[in-house]
């Protein structure tokens, strides 16, 4: 193959989410298996910023497919915002010879990305790694499937305390401008309301669907709210019911950072391999500023302008078998 790189940096940058370490992985040893050059970079756009950039062999990227987090570490950094910053990067990527980059990490990540390769000239390919699942051009985002899994495993402990004593419980889960947490965690707990920021919720129904609950004696109601939720995160929301419905015994549990961590699951892991592979042949053959994403199993390439500007949808349907399936 006509190789189009000989030297390529990878980092992850902004919010970590589980899966990253199997793609820093995946990307190394592809390109080692193809006689490239291979720097980690620490601490996404911080450390290409400072120079803080390191070989990496085979050996560096053992024992890591099953942690969580990033051992490249990651970071926001504010400097990259201008150009003087992104200059300084751009020449310490000269300094080693570094002329292709793979960036994991979400849309914020990808704009920087794609400002970078304007202006510097150097290919950027986008590996979205989000526990959101918001980025379009893609099924599924690398540390989805082990975030939500992991808000599954504590809201059914939630049933168990909130069934033993007839409790309506409100957990809220990640997400700040996505509902795909709780969208999914809820489905899959069986929650009877969902909160998401993506859809105005009637609150006159809400309160309506729970007050119905009481009087059939469907004492357990469990809500599941995404933190930008459209009312707010779970306290608002249980200060707005306890208001309307002053007999209801509320609980709040707030999930938090515990969905970010913990060992990727089986999914993570192969799509995070299997975009880590093509993200190295991308960068050999040429490709520049996309995004490799999963759709029906398959490879697909979406530009980076374009993953960055338009969201994943959440289709209304599901909205309505959520409640058909709590009635
Ligand atoms: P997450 O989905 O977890 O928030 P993200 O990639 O969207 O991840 P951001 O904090 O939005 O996280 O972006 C990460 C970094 O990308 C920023 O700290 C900054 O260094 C860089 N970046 C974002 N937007 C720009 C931009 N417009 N110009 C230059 N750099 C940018």
């Amino acid at each position: 193959m006509d190789r189009k790189v000989t030297n390529i940096g990878v980092l992850t940058s902004g919010g970590d989410s589980p899966g990253m370490n199997a793609a820093i992985r995946a990307v190394t040893r592809t390109g080692l298996y193809h006689g490239l050059g291979v720097y980690g970079i620490m601490r996404g756009y911080a450390g290409m910023i400072e120079g803080d950039i390191k070989k990496l062999d085979g050996i560096s990227v053992a024992n890591i497919i099953q942690r969580g987090g990033t051992f490249l570490k990651t970071a926001r950094s504010k400097e990259f915002h201008t150009y003087e910053g992104r200059k300084k990067a751009y020449n310490n990527l000269k300094q080693l010879n570094i002329d292709g980059l793979v960036i994991i990490g979400g849309d914020g990540s990808f704009n920087g990305a794609q400002i970078f390769s304007n202006e510097f000239d150097i290919p950027c390919i986008g590996l979205p790694g989000t526990i959101d699942k918001d980025i379009a051009g893609s099924d599924t985002t690398i540390g989805f499937d082990t975030a939500v899994n992991t808000a599954v495993q504590a809201i059914d402990k939630i049933r168990d305390t909130m069934d033993a004593h007839d409790r309506l419980f409100i957990v809220e889960v990640m997400g700040r401008d996505a509902g795909y947490i709780a969208l999914h965690s809820g489905i899959a707990t069986g929650a009877e309301n969902i909160l998401i920021p993506e859809t105005e919720t009637d609150m006159e129904e809400l309160i309506c669907s729970l007050t119905e609950k009481e009087k059939r004696k469907k004492l357990v109601n469990l809500v599941v709210v995404a933190e930008g939720g459209d009312l707010g995160g779970a306290n608002k929301v249980a200060k707005i019911i306890s208001e309307r419905i002053p007999t209801a015994d509320i609980r709040v549990c707030i999930l938090g950072h515990i969905q970010r961590g913990g060992s990727p699951t089986c999914q993570d892991r192969l799509i995070a391999s299997h975009m880590g592979y093509y993200a190295v042949e991308s960068l050999m053959l040429g490709r520049k500023n996309v995004m490799v994403g999963v759709i029906n199993n398959k490879i697909f390439y979406t530009p980076l302008d374009k993953a960055v500007k338009e969201k994943q949808k959440i289709g209304q349907e599901w909205m309505k078998i959520v409640k058909i399936l709590a009635s």
